[in-house]
């Protein structure tokens, strides 16, 4: 059969050079043209060896991917952490119906500083961006201007595959749960065209193209028929998707132009094709054709993805819980600014926690991010005397759909402390029985190396104080104190031990 794929083949290859640059302001895919033409060779392949040998039902494949974060060369600008972790979960949810799941390659991101990258990469696809390529992934560059060498097709490019690279580089802003850049330019990655293929640099416009639509396209790709008696040969080569001449114009997802095809047949694309991706459709209806979901199962099994089916199966624990932000207490001023200690719990199935700092409660200004492999981080470049708002979210390698935690809040004082998690004034202390059963005291033991004065707090997740004591003057040595049962219902606490230098916390489970 490779007779028939040969002369398609190079039809494209002499079409990309006739490609004309655009000028309308609309949001665009800049997988086209000559840069394409390998990924339809691949595609053609595909379409081959499926008429060979049918998908047949299969496990899930895991597949790793890099998310390189670019930054300016000072830091700034560059997509936050937790739009990429909703953004692989979307991912997913994408493509599960062909049983294929996305996690981060080694439970983390790349991160890059470098203003060529992040402004004009185009310049930096064969050094830095190269350097940077984790041979053993797919690789998503994320950048600000996401343009390919040699211009988009016109308004903002949102994103492009190039099989010359193998690498997908996205525009910074469609980094979300809600676009479909991501999905779409993967299924380029995986050999899919777009079902308005040939029309791709140049859509179709009455005007300029003539009633009814030529049977050849600007790209040099027979111009499919609305009745899909050429579908092999023509447009996308993929039957199952309806003709479509990249109609131009926002046609909220309901395509009334009345463009006529070839046969002087009405064109009723499918607005909703993943591959496709009209504006105004509902980010839940998008989908891949029966066809095009074999496609790309058929490309993961061929011999070019080998490098991305390493057949490793990444950590299952599913993350179902929230971490509680332990220290410091909800709304307590710590006892310095220049080391502030913050503290969560471990939940289960977290391997690594996003933490976010900031000025603001909806974390809109200069947000500090860590991805902190513990359950604690200490800050040293807090400002005094300042609110400040913090929150985690809990991630593993595979699992990245938990949201953050409620927001903590603090106020950093004005004094300066040599340490904190500790304090020479405690030797140790310890919160017995615990877990505890409800009804039951419990009893707070301090052993204390000097004279100082504290105050136990009991604080419930939401960081309510419930329980205080008055100053309690601790000389050195051992000491014990009881708190009643009567204010701890079934629930999880915080008992704080606030000293003139830290504040200690441990974290107490009443049950049944
Ligand atoms: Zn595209």
């Amino acid at each position: 059969m490779k007779y028939r794929l040969t002369p398609l083949v190079l039809i494209l290859s002499a079409a990309c050079f006739t490609l004309t640059a655009q000028t309308s302001a609309h949001r665009s895919c800049g997988t086209h043209g000559e840069m394409a033409a390998p990924m339809i060779e691949r595609l053609l392949q595909n379409i081959e060896s499926l008429r060979n040998h049918p998908v047949r039902p299969r496990n899930i494949e895991y597949v790793p991917i890099k998310f390189h974060l670019v930054a300016k060369t000072d830091g700034s600008g560059r997509v936050t952490e937790g739009k990429v972790l909703e953004q692989l979960c979307a991912l997913n949810a994408d493509y599960l119906p062909m049983n294929i799941q996305f996690y981060l390659k080694n439970g983390t991101f790349n991160y890059i500083n470098n203003t060529a990258v992040y402004s004009t990469h185009t310049a930096t696809v064969n050094t830095i961006m190269t350097f940077a390529r984790d041979n053993a992934a797919l690789n998503v560059f994320i950048v600000d201007d996401a343009t390919p060498a040699g211009g988009g097709v016109g308004g903002v490019t949102l994103g492009y595959y190039t099989p010359n690279k193998d690498w997908i580089v996205m525009r910074r802003d469609e980094v979300s749960a809600t676009s479909v850049t991501l999905p779409h330019e993967a299924g380029h990655f995986f050999s899919l065209p777009h079902p308005f293929n040939g029309w791709d640099a140049e859509g179709y416009d009455p005007a300029v193209h003539g009633v009814p639509a030529p049977a050849m396209s600007p790209g040099g790709i027979p111009t499919e028929k609305a009745d899909g008696s050429n579908c092999a040969t023509a447009g996308d080569f993929i039957c199952d998707t309806p003709a479509d001449y990249r109609f131009e114009g926002n046609w909220n997802c309901n395509y009334t132009g009345g463009a006529l095809d070839p046969m002087s047949v009405l064109v009723n694309p499918e607005e909703r094709l993943f591959m496709c991706y009209m504006e105004g459709c509902q980010r839940d209806e998008f989908f891949f054709s029966p066809i095009q979901q074999e496609l790309i199962i058929e490309d993961l099994n061929s011999n070019a993805r080998n490098y991305v089916t390493p057949g490793y199966v990444p950590y299952q624990v599913e993350i179902t819980e929230l971490p509680e932000l332990l220290a410091p207490i909800n709304a307590a001023v710590t006892p310095g600014y220049n080391i502030v200690n913050l503290e969560w719990s471990g939940v289960s199935g977290a391997t690594r926690y996003l933490l976010e700092i900031d000025a603001f409660p909806n974390f809109s200004s200069t947000t500090a991010r860590y991805v902190v492999f513990g359950t604690n981080k200490i800050l040293t470049n807090l400002a005094a005397n300042k609110t400040y708002y913090w929150r985690v979210r809990p991630f593993a390698e595979y699992h990245t759909c938990s949201p953050f935690t409620p927001n903590g809040q603090f106020k950093t004082g004005t004094g300066t402390v040599t340490s904190t998690g500790e304090t020479k004034l405690v030797e140790n202390w310890s919160v017995n029985p615990n877990p505890v059963t409800a009804g039951q005291d419990i009893s707070v033991s301090i052993n204390s190396n000097e004279r100082f004065e504290g105050v136990i707090t009991v604080l419930n997740t939401i960081g309510q104080v419930i329980y205080r004591t008055e100053n309690l003057e601790l000389t050195q040595g051992e000491h014990d104190f009881r708190i009643p049962s009567s204010f701890l219902t079934r629930g999880v606490y915080i008992v704080a031990l606030e000293t003139s230098d830290v504040v200690l916390t441990k974290r107490v489970v009443v049950g049944n």
